[in-house]
């Protein structure tokens, strides 16, 4: 038979839109001192725009600022990332897409593609370090700025060296800020993890209020930023939605999935969360902290 206290449990928490998968993670979430969060998607609406172009001559330059956008959507128009679908709607909206061929994507990294005649690369920061290190003027001072607000910069490569660059925003959900502020008054510590820019992890994360950043962490490497914690004493909740975030909800002492999260995720959490306001990763707890307490 199933014990009193978890068929309460279980009633209250599928009104909340808590799926509690693995009863043992519920049970676990009372102790848990450290919730990390991803950030895209989790902490972010997961939906970026483009919100700002400049080519190697400024943004004086109309024409060379939409040969960017459109080389920039071509290369990307195989890739799957948020990131990418986001430029190739505003290339298409600005016009027509240039062929690409040879494409080739480097997770957590960026896309390279054949366009124009030239190899084009996207990607964050890390592909600087393919090129031999100079960045024209205008386009060290608007990505140095659109870094200070938040925006995620994305740096377009022609042949291994900077053409420009690409400002996407990511709009923070309203209610994180809450959701960790309620965490804080629960005597949890929260942190985030992102493959993001230092610079952009630090800014967001201020305007949310989290403790901890972790920031340029490959997809890959997400998991053992969670074995650091626990190596720390740390007891550990994860919160993610992609399939990048899966191994590390596996290796948390909670994994939770969160919204419409990818069916990896889901897969690999202990509890799921029909919505995706990160304030429920709050009611986890206080359910968790209902439920178990000084019951045996
Ligand atoms: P997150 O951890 O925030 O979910 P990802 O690990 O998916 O992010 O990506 C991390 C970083 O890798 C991005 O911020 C970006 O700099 C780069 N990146 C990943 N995919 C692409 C892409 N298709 N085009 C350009 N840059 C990309
Ligand atoms: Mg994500």
């Amino acid at each position: 038979a199933i014990p009193l206290v978890i068929a309460i449990s279980t009633a209250v928490s599928a009104k909340a839109g808590i799926l509690v998968k693995d009863r043992l993670a519920l049970e676990k979430m009372r102790v848990v001192d450290v919730v990390l969060f991803d950030k895209t998607g989790t902490l972010t609406a997961g939906q970026p725009a483009v919100a700002g172009v400049v080519a190697s001559t400024g943004d004086q330059d109309p024409a060379a600022t939409a040969q960017l956008l459109a080389q920039a959507g071509a290369a990307e128009a195989d890739s799957e990332h948020p990131l990418a679908r986001a430029i190739v709607a505003a290339a298409r909206s600005a016009g027509s897409l240039p062929a690409a061929s040879n494409f080739a994507s480097h997770t957590g990294r960026g896309v390279q593609a054949d366009v124009d005649g030239a190899r084009i690369t996207v990607g964050g920061p890390a592909v600087l370090d393919t090129t031999d290190g100079h960045v024209p003027e205008p386009v060290h001072t608007a990505a140095a700025q659109w870094a200070a607000q938040g925006s995620t910069v994305l740096y377009v490569l022609r042949d291994g060296h900077v053409a420009g660059a690409l400002a996407l925003d990511d709009r923070i959900r309203p209610e994180s800020a809450e959701a960790i502020d309620r965490l804080h008054k629960l005597g949890v510590r929260t942190a985030m993890i992102t493959g993001d820019a230092r610079t952009v992890a630090d800014t967001v994360a201020g305007q949310i209020g989290i403790d901890d950043v972790f920031a340029q962490v490959l997809p890959a490497d997400k998991d053992s930023k969670v074995a650091e914690l626990q190596a720390r004493g740390h007891t550990v909740a994860m919160v993610g939605d992609g399939v990048n975030d899966a191994p590390a909800l596996a290796r948390a002492d909670v994994g939770i999935a969160i919204g419409a999260g990818t069916d990896v995720a889901i897969e690999s959490a202990g509890v799921v969360l029909a919505s995706d306001d990160p304030r429920s990763v709050v009611g986890v707890v206080t359910l968790s902290r209902a439920s178990y307490r000084k019951m045996w």
